[in-house]
């Protein structure tokens, strides 16, 4: 346990949830809230206080924004949920000191104050600490992970198919299929820039534009034998158009719906489920979490991949507090590449 050796006082920002969102997020459905906090206070004894250096903008984020959120629902006046990075400034907890750079749910915020077991401590030895967000990151690279080799279980003969291809888990899983050895692998992204990516800097064999493409025509085309591993990010009207398509025994894996996150309350299973009677097929969801006890063999696994240069995660990078609520809309919109990060940055003073 330490205590700090910095300037005593420092204005917190917090991103707090006002309104919950009706459709599409917008400004009123956040507040920022700043506060005196004295950095030199005495802390309790369990509680460490972080810096919040950079945040993971994730999905979750728009889902427990909802009432009866999926996951769980964030309260109003809340600050709103968001996993990050960031430097311990003081720490009344074994096993943390000051300057350690930490992994945890540190919300919305310049300054977190939490306690200590939510905390990992980062081993920074081989890669930067936004890398525990990305391609080794529990929201990013485990998912895509646990989506790919133990839910959908691709092997060398698998056609696969992965929505949402240009995003975070999905260029992530574009690669982890590859590297799985997938015979084929076909992305399904928004617009031409994305899908270049998609072929050009992930390897996919081909990739689908979901804005302008036939999806249908192009999947009869890029698999003509059908789906063998659906790796589903989107859900909705592209789930049921790869249902149709789904091969023999073939896998959907449930990893989210984001085309369906902006009306929760009116979310419809697909048309197309008798599909997966017909071809004897499976629709398998989860939750990263369900595999909280892989965690450590999975990041060994990516952790190689990364060394070998077999693996890269492209960063979109947002920077201040204040850009969180943009950030989120980024997110939804689908104005980024890769993983979309929120660099932190104290408010300056009036
Ligand atoms: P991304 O970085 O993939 O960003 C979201 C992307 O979704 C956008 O870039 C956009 O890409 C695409 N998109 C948004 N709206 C639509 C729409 N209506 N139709 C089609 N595409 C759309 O986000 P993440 O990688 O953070 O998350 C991807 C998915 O993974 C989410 O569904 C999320 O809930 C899920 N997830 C699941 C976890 C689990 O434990 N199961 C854990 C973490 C994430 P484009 O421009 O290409 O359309």
């Amino acid at each position: 346990m330490t205590g700090a050796s910095h300037p005593t006082a420092s204005i917190a920002r917090r991103v707090t949830l006002a309104a919950r969102p009706n459709g599409p997020v917008t400004d009123d459905c956040f507040a920022v809230v700043d506060e005196q906090i004295d950095l030199d206070a005495a802390l309790e004894l369990g509680q460490v206080l972080v810096r919040v250096d950079t945040l993971s903008v994730d999905a979750f984020i728009r889902t427990v924004m909802e009432e009866k959120a999926y996951h769980r629902s964030a309260r109003i006046g809340g600050v709103i949920p968001a996993l990050g990075v960031g430097t311990v400034l003081q720490s009344a907890t074994d096993g943390l000191t000051v300057g350690d750079q930490v992994f945890g749910p540190l919300g919305a915020q310049t300054h977190a104050m939490l306690p200590g077991m939510l905390l990992r401590r980062l081993d920074l030895s081989a890669v930067p600490a936004e890398a525990y967000l990305g391609a080794l990151g529990m929201t990013t690279g485990l998912t895509a992970y646990f989506g790919i080799v133990e839910v959908g279980r691709v092997g060398p003969t698998d056609t696969v198919v992965v929505s949402g291809a240009a995003g975070a888990v999905g260029s992530m899983a574009v690669q982890l299929a590859r590297l799985s050895g997938a015979a084929r692998v076909i992305g399904i992204a928004g617009g031409p820039v994305k899908t270049a990516y998609v072929v050009d800097e992930l390897g996919a064999h081909a990739a689908i534009d979901h804005r302008t493409d036939d999806i249908a025509a192009r999947l009869r085309e890029f698999a003509p034998d059908g789906v063998d591993v659906f790796f589903d990010n989107v859900g909705g009207e592209v789930l049921d158009i790869v249902l149709d398509q789904i091969a023999e025994r073939g896998r959907i894996v449930l990893c989210g719906a984001i085309s369906q996150y902006e009306h929760m309350d009116e979310v419809r299973g697909p048309r197309n489920y008798l599909k997966l009677a017909e071809r004897h097929a499976r629709m398998e969801g989860f939750a990263v979490t369900h595999f909280e006890a892989e965690f450590l063999r999975a990041e060994t696994a990516l952790r190689g991949w990364l060394e070998r240069g077999e693996l890269s995660m492209r960063e979109h990078v947002e920077h201040g507090i204040d850009a969180f609520p943009s950030a989120l809309r980024i997110l939804l919109s689908g104005g980024h590449y890769g993983k979309l990060l929120l660099r932190v940055s104290a408010p300056t003073r009036p």
